[in-house]
């Protein structure tokens, strides 16, 4: 076993890891430990664009971006943090071109912006061009700039290491992390006075997905194995427009750029849903649109899906400005997107829920705000929560930005305060026998096969729509998949890159939040943002205007709840 010491560990190189870590780079030694190559982390794969109410297209104003964002999420997002996602935006975004991000410009050379799902001008009146963007590729462009630029200030990374475990001391202070490298399988404790979880989403739960294969919610799921709840779970955002059956993601920037969705009758149905926005309606209801229309019967020769049109956009648009989107329907589907519809349906895509931080990043464990000592997070693995039931396109790069850089800030201030705590003795002992008890046993389950089985039963009954006997059918069977991984075994015994290991492992975790995902729906009798209840169709302010916070006890759950702040804007009805 490997040891060393830095005074900042960062899990994850994602967006959110990379500010944080840029923040503390020159000041602090800091690593950053990631399960896959920095720049291949699920950052990259975000196509749309990052907002912010720069106005350089149209006029525009922080205030209208934060009323979108907080009736966007239905009137659960803390107002006082999305009050500083929005504010901080300009600065973050004109940080990125400081840093040489390569936006897309408009005519005059100033930074090009987009219309996107549920983003208004004047509190609601129509679509706004508030997306910032580099063609389709923004994510792909923000994570090679802030890896350039931490490569250029010296952070130390750990390409292919897998979290296993947080180091706790005695009194609950998180002072370092026990990780495997894929390379050898040697384990590593790396002792640290702070720790920033920065791990990425949990879509890999569900088995129709936008989410790359590593978004499997390791941090969520060793926080929750240490005792740490999870936060507003429930909330799992479908995407509405992934291609048919594969789930992978075509852009809402399709839509910002005139994309039109239409059923089998050629109808553009989501302007009878929502006269004013049409298809940039927010997500939770264009998929509500979609699955009602299919459940109606109008889904493209009766199937399970419709059809994004572009035909009516110049094939200049298309090429300059949503090059990688079409490619993807040619490619997958086969499908011209310059002649004809292509066939999309909802996807899992954003985990609204996950790690509950105050908003300076700090780790909390109760609905009084009590930090945990040590431990930050940030991005989709965290919740601030400024999504709140829903996020809006391109609030999730600019959160990264705006959170990531604020707990790094938090970390430099606490450093000073913070030791490098005495460690208890073997920190590695429970990951070493967790390992030794996959690679050990001779037969069991077999991870592939529980996954499948998890993933299956959650598309099933725990996307757009949701009704109590679905979901307690699909909350049977994961509590019997979880009974089943106690005694699941590897068919790779090795030590040289035992991805059959990872996958064994990540699975713990996506068990573990599939289950607090179910329990936080069926518990949640009302309707809200992505959490659309078909028993219960209304929001309910009286009873659910509150943060569910879901905790371990022992094989099972313990369900608290937190308070949402509202500084500005009472919940209303909500009509696009
Ligand atoms: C296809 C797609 C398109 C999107 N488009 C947009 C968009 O246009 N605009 C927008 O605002 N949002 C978009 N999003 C959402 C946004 O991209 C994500 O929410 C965001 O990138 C998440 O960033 P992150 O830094 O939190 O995590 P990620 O970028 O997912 O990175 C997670 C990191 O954690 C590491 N990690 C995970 N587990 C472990 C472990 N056990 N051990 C060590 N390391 C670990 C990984 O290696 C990785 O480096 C999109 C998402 C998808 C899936």
């Amino acid at each position: 076993m490997a040891f060393h010491r830095y005074d900042v560990v960062v899990v994850g190189a994602g967006g959110a890891g990379l500010s944080a870590a840029l923040e503390l780079a020159g000041e602090a030694t800091v690593a950053v430990i990631t399960k896959l190559y920095p720049t291949r982390s699920h950052t990259g794969a975000a196509q749309g664009g990052v907002a912010a109410s720069l106005g350089n297209v149209e006029e525009d104003h922080w205030e209208w971006h934060l009323y979108d964002t907080i009736k966007g999420g239905d009137y659960l997002v803390d107002q006082d943090a999305a009050e500083i996602l929005v504010k901080d935006a300009i600065d973050a975004v004109v940080g990125l071109e400081h840093m040489g991000l390569p936006f897309s410009r408009t005519p005059e050379g100033k930074i090009a912006q987009r219309r996107f799902g549920g983003h208004t001008r004047n509190f609601g009146e129509g679509p706004v061009m508030r997306a910032c963007y580099s063609a389709d590729r923004t994510g792909h462009m923000i994570l090679t700039t802030l890896y350039q630029n931490s490569v250029k200030n010296k952070v130390t990374f750990f390409d292919e290491y897998h979290l296993l475990d947080l180091i706790f001391t005695e009194d609950g202070t998180c002072s370092g992390v026990v990780a495997y490298e894929l390379k050898t399988g040697e384990l590593h404790v790396i002792h640290a006075k702070a720790v920033i979880l920065a791990t990425g989403g949990a879509g890999r739960v569900f088995k129709i997905t936008s989410n790359a294969m590593a978004s499997t919610g390791d941090g969520m799921g060793v926080a929750f194995r240490n005792g740490v709840p999870l936060m507003d779970l429930e909330f799992m955002q479908f995407h509405p427009t992934g291609l048919a059956r594969l789930g992978i993601l075509v852009s809402e920037a399709a839509r910002g750029e005139g994309g039109i969705v239409r059923n089998s009758t050629g109808e553009a149905f989501a302007a009878r849903y929502a006269p004013t926005m049409k298809d940039l309606a927010p997500r939770d209801m264009m998929s509500r649109f979609i699955h009602q229309e299919i459940k109606e019967g109008r889904g493209i020769d009766g199937k399970d899906y419709v059809l994004l049109d572009l035909t009516h956009l110049s094939s200049e648009t298309i090429a300059e400005k949503l090059p990688d989107i079409s490619d993807f329907a040619r490619v997958y589907l086969g499908v011209e997107p310059t002649e004809e519809g292509i066939p999309i349906q909802p996807t899992a895509h954003f985990t609204m829920g996950g790690i509950p931080t105050n908003n300076d990043g700090q780790v909390i464990r109760d609905g009084e705000g009590t930090v945990v000592p040590g431990l930050y997070a940030a991005g989709e693995c965290a919740c601030v929560s400024i999504h709140g039931a829903n996020r809006l396109g391109t609030n999730s790069l600019l959160e990264l930005l705006v959170f990531g850089r604020r707990a790094g800030k938090q970390v430099m201030r606490d450093l000073d305060s913070l030791e490098f705590a005495t460690l208890p003795k073997s920190p590695e002992t429970a990951s070493v026998e967790r390992i030794d008890a996959l690679r050990g046993r001779t037969s069991g389950h077999r991870a592939p096969e529980i996954r499948a089985k998890m993933q299956e039963s959650m598309t099933e009954n725990l996307s757009v729509s949701r009704e109590e006997a679905g979901i307690v059918e699909t909350l049977g069977v994961i509590q019997q998949l979880k009974r089943d991984y106690s005694d699941v075994t590897v068919d790779d015994k090795g030590s040289v890159y035992n991805i059959d290991l990872m996958e064994a492992l990540e699975l713990e975790h996506m068990l573990n939040i599939a289950e607090v995902m179910c329990q936080g729906a069926l518990d949640r009798q009302e309707s809200r943002g992505a959490h659309y209840r078909a028993d219960f169709a209304k929001r309910d302010d009286v009873n659910w205007l509150r943060h569910t916070m879901a905790y371990k006890q022992g094989q099972g759950l313990s369900m608290a709840y937190k308070p949402v702040t509202i500084t500005r804007f009472e919940p209303k009805e909500r009509t696009y």
